[in-house]
C-alpha cells in the first residue's frame, strides 16, 4: 500500500531490507504497521492504511536496517565506554569480561541450546528480583506460526523458553505491552532486535526506564520459516502439515556441533509423523550455503549483539565443541551482571572460566568473515544489481576475499536470494526445488571450482583472470 511520507515500509520494506523485528510496528503511534509473513516465509511490517502523520518518523529511527545516525559503534559507546576497566575490539564491541562454562542448575544445559547459560540468566534476573518480566521466545499453538515472544513472570516459564529458535520471531506485541504496562523487563534478541530495542530506547524514556536489560544472542544468520520446513522434508516428513519443531536436539553419541531437528507433521487426516534431522545429515549445507536467509542479513554487520547488555554463543572450539551436553562463549558489558555471574560461580550453580576474548572471537571465525569480509562483495553484488543497501561499517572490514572466496559469496548470495521464492514455486518439494536452483547456481559454482584447480597460476595470469571474471 502506498504511503504519503517516508516510513519504514517506502524505505526499508520495499527495498527489501526489513528483518521483521516488530519493533516499527510497537512503537508506531496510530497503530499503522503490523508484522506479517510475507510470500517466503519471513517476517515483515505491512501498513494497515492508517494515515501517518507527516512528522513522525518513529518507526524509521528504530529500525535495524534503515540508515539512522546511531550504529552499533556509537550506541556501544554511549551505553558502555565509561565502564570501569571495559575493553574493546572491533570484532566484539565493548566488554567487561568474556567467559566460557555452562549452568549446573539442574535441567538448564539439558535442554539448552548450548550450555544452558542463557536460561540461567534470565531465570536469575527474575529470582533475584531484578526484574518483573522476561520477554523471551517459546513455539506456539499457533498453525501460522510455530514460534513467538512471550512474556514470562516466572523462572519456570522461562525455563519452558529454552533452545534456540531458527525462524522468525517478532517483537511487536512485547514492545506494546511494555509500553502500555509498568514493570522492570529484560528482553532477549538477536543482534538486529538489540540494536532496534536500543533505538527504541532512545525515542521512548518509557522505553529506557523499564527494560532493565537487554539479552543478546551471537548471530551468524537468522532464518525464514522455510528452512524449518526444508529440513522437515530432508526428513521425510510433509513439509505442508509441519506442525512442531524443536531446534537444537542434543544426542549423547554425536559431538555438541552436530545437533539435530526435531519436526512432527500432522496431516488434515490426522495422521501425525516425526522425525530428526542433524547437523551433518544436510542441515550444514543449507545453513552455510545461506539457503532461507533473510536479505536484511546479507547486509548485517554485528555478530556479537554489540547493544547488549551480555551476549550468549556457542563454543566452537575444539576444547568445548566435542562435549555433546555443550558449553557458552560469553560477554558481559553490565557490573550488575558480571557480579551476579562472578558471586553464582562461588557458589557452584555455573561452571565458569575466563576466556581470552581472541578466543572468543576465533569461535565466531565463520560469522565475523561472514559480516566483515564477504559483506563488501554482497554490497557489490546488490549495486550491480540496483538492490538498495544500508550503511554498514566496512571501515572494520580488513580482509580481503579472494577471487574463488568472491565466487562462493556470489553463489550463497545467489542462494539467499533464489531460495526465497523457489521453495514456493516447487510446491515445497525436495526434488523440485533442487531443479529449479541447480542451473542458477551452477555456472557460479563450476567457476569456484575452476578458481580452486587453478591455485597454481601465476600471479600476472591470475590478475588479469580477476579483470576479465569481475
Ligand atoms: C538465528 C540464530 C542464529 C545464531 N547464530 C549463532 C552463531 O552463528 N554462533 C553461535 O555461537 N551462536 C549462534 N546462535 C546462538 C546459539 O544458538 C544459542 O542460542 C546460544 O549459544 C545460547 O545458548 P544457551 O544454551 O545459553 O541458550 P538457552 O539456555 O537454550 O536459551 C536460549 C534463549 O534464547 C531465546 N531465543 C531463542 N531463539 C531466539 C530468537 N530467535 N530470538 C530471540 N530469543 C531467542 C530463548 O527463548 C531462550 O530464552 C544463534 C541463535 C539464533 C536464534
Amino acid at each position: 500500500m502506498a504511503a504519503k511520507h517516508k516510513n519504514v515500509y517506502t524505505e526499508v520494506v520495499d527495498h527489501n531490507l526489513c528483518i521483521g523485528c516488530g519493533l516499527c510496528a510497537g512503537i508506531c503511534p496510530n497503530h499503522n504497521l503490523k508484522i506479517e509473513f510475507n510470500n517466503f516465509g519471513e517476517y515483515a511490517a505491512t501498513t494497515q492504511g492508517v494515515d501517518c502523520s507527516d512528522t513522525c518518523d518513529l518507526c524509521l529511527r528504530v529500525c535495524p536496517f534503515y540508515d539512522n545516525p546511531d550504529n552499533e559503534d556509537t550506541l556501544g559507546r554511549q551505553l558502555f565506554a565509561t565502564l570501569p576497566d571495559v575493553k574493546h575490539t572491533d570484532e566484539s564491541g565493548y566488554y567487561l569480561q568474556s567467559f566460557v562454562g555452562y549452568s549446573s542448575v539442574d535441567g538448564h544445559r539439558d535442554n539448552g541450546a548450548s550450555g544452558g547459560m542463557a536460561t540461567w540468566m534470565l531465570e536469575s534476573l527474575l529470582k533475584d528480583n531484578m526484574v518483573d518480566c522476561v520477554a523471551c521466545v517459546s513455539p506456539t499453538a499457533e498453525k501460522t506460526a510455530l514460534f513467538g515472544f512471550t512474556l514470562c513472570n516466572t523462572p519456570q516459564q522461562v525455563r519452558a523458553c529454552s533452545r534456540s529458535c531458527y525462524y522468525p520471531v517478532e517483537m511487536g506485541e512485547v514492545v506494546a505491552h511494555i509500553l502500555s504496562h509498568e514493570g522492570r523487563y529484560a528482553v532477549i534478541g538477536l543482534p538486529c532486535a538489540c540494536k532496534a530495542l536500543r533505538l527504541a530506547m532512545q525515542v521512548s524514556p518509557k522505553l529506557k526506564r523499564r527494560i532493565r536489560f537487554v539479552v543478546g544472542l551471537v548471530c551468524g544468520q537468522a532464518k525464514s520459516a522455510f528452512f524449518a520446513e526444508y529440513i522437515c522434508a530432508l526428513g521425510g516428513g510433509n513439509p505442508q502439515s509441519l506442525n512442531a519443531v524443536t531446534f537444537r536436539v542434543k544426542s549423547k553419541t554425536r559431538p555438541a556441533t552436530d545437533f539435530g531437528m526435531k519436526f512432527a507433521c500432522l496431516d488434515d487426516s490426522g495422521s501425525s509423523t516425526e522425525g530428526v534431522i542433524f547437523w551433518s545429515q544436510g542441515m550444514n549445507q543449507v545453513w552455510c550455503d545461506r539457503y532461507f536467509t533473510p536479505n536484511a542479513c546479507n547486509f548485517c554487520d554485528d555478530i556479537f549483539a554489540e547493544c547488549a547488555d551480555a551476549v550468549f554463543m556457542d563454543a566452537w572450539l575444539p576444547k568445548y565443541s566435542s562435549d555433546p551436553r555443550g558449553h557458552n562463549i560469553f560477554l558481559v558489558r553490565s557490573t550488575i551482571l558480571r557480579d551476579l555471574l562472578n558471586r553464582c560461580a562461588k557458589d557452584g550453580s555455573l561452571s565458569l572460566d575466563n576466556l581470552d576474548i581472541s578466543e572468543a572471537i576465533r569461535s565466531q571465525q565463520p560469522a565475523v568473515n561472514s559480516k566483515r569480509r564477504d559483506i563488501t562483495e554482497r554490497i557489490r553484488l546488490a549495486g550491480k544489481a540496483d538492490q538498495p543497501t544500508p550503511l554498514k561499517r566496512l571501515v572494520l572490514c580488513r580482509d580481503k576475499l579472494s577471487l574463488e572466496g568472491k565466487w562462493l559469496v556470489r553463489t550463497q548470495y545467489l542462494a539467499s536470494q533464489r531460495s526465497r521464492t523457489e521453495w514456493v514455486a516447487a510446491n515445497k518439494d525436495l526434488s523440485e526445488f533442487s531443479r529449479r536452483l541447480e542451473p542458477d547456481l551452477r555456472h557460479s559454482q563450476r567457476m569456484q571450482r575452476l578458481l580452486k584447480g587453478l591455485g597454481y597460476v601465476p600471479r600476472r595470469i591470475k590478475s588479469l583472470l580477476r579483470k576479465v571474471l569481475r
